[in-house]
């Protein structure tokens, strides 16, 4: 067996081992998550540089140890957001990553997942709609993992929807019920509006790059971001940090646009 393998990945999440090392966690486009260690990357003089900084695109060998893959070489292809220039965007960046960390399997290869992480951080990079982008990235995601919602007919009698103002969607079943088929007092549906419905619709469809600087509704994204977290809430249990950090931003957006402007 070659103890030895390569390819391009994408640095997830890179973890303080002791005092010179490291645990860094890459998507990698041919084996998929590898965790792995990197020796001396903690020492100034060390060969890996910062190649290994979370959200790092690069070139990887790897060295299959007997209980852990070890970093052998890296070459960096692309940094994103290195010094965090725009804090709202490093964040929806952080993000992807620990959504991809969290949802996928070790050393199970997904080139599709590589690619969606890769060119939602190409697009991120100078999107204006980051959010819509963030809320793309989420469904694609859902997507490729078999967790898409029902939405071209009623999840119970199986007939195909007509046109409404607004929709049932079941959370917890996870698509649309018609008028007939809805429970009144079910805390698991939710009323959608069409154009939220059709929002959600079309991102699922097109490409994500289909979605870059593209304007929406303020209303009908700021429907769609409730909904995405009510159903990823239920099906996927993402715990993450970045989240947090991100209302923290968001909030001090806030707080400095209401704030009188200086002279
Ligand atoms: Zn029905």
């Amino acid at each position: 067996m070659n103890r030895l393998f390569k390819s391009d990945g994408i640095v997830l999440k890179s973890i303080k081992l002791n005092e010179s090392d490291k645990i860094v966690t890459i998507f990698t486009k041919d084996y998929g998550k590898i965790r792995a260690i990197a020796k001396g990357v903690r020492r100034i003089k060390s060969q890996f540089g910062s190649s290994l900084e979370n959200l790092t695109m690069l070139k990887i060998l790897f060295y299959r140890g007997r209980s852990l893959n070890i970093v052998s070489q890296t070459e960096i292809i692309h940094s994103f957001f290195p010094q965090c220039k725009n804090l709202e965007r490093y964040g929806w960046a952080v993000l992807s990553s620990e959504m991809v960390e969290k949802m996928s399997v070790e050393e199970d290869p997904n080139e599709t997942i590589y690619e969606l992480l890769k060119t939602f951080l190409i697009l991120l990079e100078d999107d204006e709609n980051p959010l819509l982008l963030i809320e793309s990235f989420k469904w694609k995601m859902l997507q490729i993992l078999g967790y898409l919602p029902e939405l071209q007919k009623c999840i119970y009698c199986k007939k195909p929807l007509k046109k409404e103002k607004y929709y049932f969607f079941n959370l917890v079943d996870g698509g649309v019920v018609c008028p007939q088929c809805r429970k009144r007092n079910d805390d698991n549906i939710i009323e959608v509006s069409d154009y939220c419905f059709r929002l959600l619709k079309r991102i699922i469809d097109v490409d994500l790059v289909k979605t870059h600087n593209k304007k929406v509704a303020q209303e009908g994204l700021d429907e769609l971001v409730k909904i995405t977290e009510r159903y990823m809430s239920y099906h996927i249990q993402v715990e993450n940090l970045s989240k947090k950090f991100i209302n923290t931003i968001t909030l001090m957006n806030k707080q400095s646009s209401n704030m009188p402007k200086i002279e």
